[in-house]
């Protein structure tokens, strides 16, 4: 099956009052299933590092579903929490977004996990 990606998402100002993801990235993943996703870990680090020197500051994941439009798994969830907690004490939050086969914006979704809960971002907010 064709679309299998998932990726990191970069934004270089965090003290703004509205984050703006900048960049995009792709990373191979290691592992395809139905709504898990899994990525090297150490690639998905490297590519941080790298960022990092040109300013830009991970702040969240992205992945696609093979449905029309998506919602989180409970491994996603376990996913999202994971580097909600690792991002600590530099970030509030991550950004979590799945994007699936209807057009937007019933076919992206974004969910801001906290640590504690996964929340998902209102819809009229997001803007191409
Ligand atoms: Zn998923």
């Amino acid at each position: 099956m064709m679309g299998w990606s998932v990726g990191q998402l970069f934004a270089r100002d965090l003290t703004a009052n509205t984050v703006e993801v900048e960049m995009a990235t792709v990373l191979a993943p290691t592992r395809a299933a139905w709504a898990r996703v899994t990525f090297n870990t150490e690639r998905a680090m490297s590519e941080r590092e790298a960022l990092f020197k040109k300013g830009l500051h991970c702040v969240g994941i992205w992945h696609i579903h093979p449905e029309s439009s998506p919602s989180p798994s409970t491994e996603d969830r376990l996913l999202a929490r994971e580097h909600a907690l690792a991002a600590r004490p530099q970030l509030a939050g991550i950004v979590f977004v799945i994007v699936g086969t209807a057009q937007p914006p019933a076919g992206l979704r974004v969910w801001v996990d906290d640590g504690v809960d996964l929340h998902e971002a209102i819809s009229d907010e997001i803007k191409q």
